[in-house]
């Protein structure tokens, strides 16, 4: 067993995270505090070439693999404090890319995916609704068939990247009343009539990261434009949520080693009682916690890809690795928070911010509790009343 990173992984790693100190500066709490998406920062992660990372060539990409592509993800957590920006460009690599890239037909994947890789186009996932959350396929949102066309009909909520989206890959139910398998997967153009974006979205973290509701009202669009074919919508949504479970959260990796290299200095550092306040075991021990979490959580995410690269699915371990760092993230972050103390809680040290943009982690892309269903239901146990995904392959 080798616990290091290939050496193209680790020289990209190296690569990103020098880049992400140089360039992706910027105001970080001005942008927090006016919910303002950085288009400056997520053009120089196209130019860099990280919106292209697990594409290959021939579409626009750079053939990297995932492992690759999560070492970028996490130098990118460490390098780049804009978490909303990372978590902007994750939504749109996980569930417009690599769906279209792993269901769309040649045309499909000519047309978009080279300017999804340079960061012309931007990507929005439109899947959850007021009243389909966690029970996702229980969607209302309706696509009936007529001639070369969709009508779709319904309302979209919790959409990253609404605002600034260019296409949508959006989730209906062409045949009511059959649970997942009526479920068709569609890729929209924004300016597709029929199709207007709602207010947006304030949310607690993640802030860079715009967010809005999306309406559909009589929209028709293509059938040429259906992804998988009619009814294969659940799988390319299992697709997706499988490497944005696995891959989204890479970036709290890097965010966790920031944040303990930053407690450690200050612990060194600020004195109270005499003492620097790392030589108290209740403040040590908060740093050594988070040390042991981050630890744990690494080879869980690069579990992920290294059974993705050798073309194995990773359902169970992207289940393990969402619940335990997103769990992991905000605990390091609380502890964080403890360890500057009163200046923790303010915004100017920038550890507030990570606990704000952590707890997110625990609810997208499907709840922690949620993932535990899917843990248990994989360990064989009896079934709850979550519904299995369908197979993957099938669509
Ligand atoms: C930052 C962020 C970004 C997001 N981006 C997108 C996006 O781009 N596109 C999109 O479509 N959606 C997006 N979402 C929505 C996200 O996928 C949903 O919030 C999530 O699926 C949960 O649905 P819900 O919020 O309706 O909660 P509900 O499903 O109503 O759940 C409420 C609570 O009940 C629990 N619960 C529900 N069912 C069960 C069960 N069977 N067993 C145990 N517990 C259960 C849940 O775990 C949760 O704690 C985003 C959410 C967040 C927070």
């Amino acid at each position: 067993m080798n616990f290091e990173l290939p050496p193209e992984a680790e020289s990209l790693r190296q690569e990103v995270v020098q880049f992400a100190q140089k360039e992706l500066g910027g105001d970080v709490i001005e942008r927090d505090a006016s919910s303002t998406f950085w288009e400056d920062g997520w053009r120089k992660c196209a130019d860099f070439g990280i919106l292209g990372l697990p594409v290959p060539e021939e579409y626009g990409g750079s053939g990297t693999d995932l492992t690759t592509t999560i070492a970028a993800m996490e130098a990118l957590g460490y390098g780049c404090h804009d978490l909303g920006l990372i978590f902007a460009m994750n939504a749109h690599l996980w569930t417009n890319t690599i769906p279209i890239l792993e269901y769309g037909t040649e045309e499909q994947k000519h047309k978009y995916l080279p300017r999804l890789c340079s960061g012309e186009l931007i990507g929005a996932n439109g899947a959850s609704e007021p009243e389909a959350g966690s029970d996702v396929f229980n969607m209302t949102t309706r696509a009936d068939r007529q001639g070369d066309y969709y009508v779709l009909n319904g309302q979209k909520t919790f959409v990253s990247n609404a605002q600034v989206a260019d296409l949508i890959v959006a989730y209906a139910a062409t045949t009511p009343g059959v649970g997942q398998m009526g479920i068709t997967a569609f890729i929209i153009e924004r300016d597709t009539p029929g199709l207007s974006v709602g207010k947006p979205i304030h949310k607690m973290g993640l802030r860079t990261s715009p967010m809005g509701e999306l309406f559909f009202e009589d929209c028709k669009v293509p059938a040429a434009n259906v992804l998988a074919r009619e009814g294969g919508g659940a799988a390319c949504f299992n697709c997706s949520m499988e490497w944005e479970r696995g891959c989204i959260l890479a970036m709290h990796l890097g965010r966790m080693q920031y944040q303990i290299e930053r407690c450690v200095e200050y612990a060194r550092q600020r004195k109270q009682y005499g003492n620097p306040i790392g030589r108290y075991q209740s403040v040590a021990n908060r740093i050594v916690d988070m040390k042991v979490r981050l630890e744990a959580a690494r080879p869980l995410v690069y579990k992920i890809g290294w059974q993705k690269d050798r073309g194995q699915e990773a359902m169970l371990e992207a289940a393990i690795a969402k619940l335990f760092l997103s769990e992991a993230a905000v605990d390091s972050s609380l502890d964080a928070i403890q360890v500057f103390g009163g200046y923790g809680y303010m915004s100017e040290f920038e550890v507030e911010r990570d606990l704000r943009d952590a707890v997110g982690s625990k609810l997208y892309p499907g709840p922690v509790e949620i993932q535990r269903n899917i843990i248990a239901r994989l360990l064989g146990l009896p079934p709850s009343t979550t519904p299995p995904p369908p197979p993957r392959r099938k669509a």
